[in-house]
């Protein structure tokens, strides 16, 4: 009866453990799931949804700690004519090579996304005014200087960016609409430059680098 114990036991044991290692794969297999629901799979920037989840929870903890914080609409200029010259899969190379550059700027107070199509957005924490344009133009310029010449040769790939300013009660869809009135502005204003709405409504937009230095 002794031996019938320790062998039921140890089948126990086994089984208990069996289930351990199926309980593991299905969480991992989950979490995986979890992470490419929020992934954009040509940039491999996060997506609308997952830009959404990460930006409504920063947008709180700026709030809670009355920190700055802004949304960047990031959308690429005449990209229609740089499909229509190039093709969809050079115009594919060069959303990629714009989205690593965005990625750059990823840490713990700035995100990254490709919201659709040829249009991405950064999040950034702790940066207001002066400061935030500054940003900004350098984010514009950066994406000027990006090197496309393997996918469509030496031809130019400039962006428009609308900034918002986060007010106090601002969630993410009005934030949103804002940024997107800022975009408006900046395309309507001949593309290739930044345009910012100050948590106060204003509209301003924002000269070159040099211009804001000088
Ligand atoms: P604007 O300066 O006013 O923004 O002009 P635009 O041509 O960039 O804007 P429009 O919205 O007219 O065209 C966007 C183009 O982006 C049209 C569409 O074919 C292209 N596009 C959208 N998604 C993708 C994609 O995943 N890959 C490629 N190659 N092209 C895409
Ligand atoms: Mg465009
Ligand atoms: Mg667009």
């Amino acid at each position: 009866a002794a031996w019938q114990t320790l062998w039921l036991a140890m089948a126990a044991t086994r089984r208990l453990a069996d289930l351990r290692r199926e309980r593991d794969h299905a969480r991992a297999a989950e979490a995986r799931a979890h992470e490419l629901a929020r992934r954009d799979p040509l940039t491999g920037l996060r997506n609308r949804r997952g830009f959404i989840e990460v930006a409504e929870f920063m947008l709180e903890a700026a709030r809670n700690e009355a920190m700055p914080a802004a949304l960047l609409l990031v959308d690429v200029d005449r990209f229609k004519s740089v499909n229509d010259q190039h093709g969809h899969e050079a115009g594919d190379a060069v959303l990629c090579t714009i989205a690593r550059r965005l990625a750059r700027w990823e840490g713990p107070l700035c995100k990254a996304a490709r919201l659709g199509g040829e249009e991405f957005a950064l999040l950034i924490s702790g940066l207001e005014g002066y400061a935030l344009a500054h940003f900004a133009e350098n984010v514009r310029a950066e994406i000027d200087a990006c090197d496309h010449r393997d996918a469509i040769g030496e031809r130019r790939v400039t962006a428009s960016i609308g900034v918002a300013e986060a007010g106090s009660g601002s969630d993410f869809q009005q934030l949103y609409r804002v940024a997107d009135q800022a975009l408006y502005d900046a395309k309507r204003g001949g593309r290739d430059q930044v345009s910012l709405r100050t948590r106060d409504g204003l509209s301003m937009p924002v000269a070159g680098l040099d211009r804001l230095q000088a």
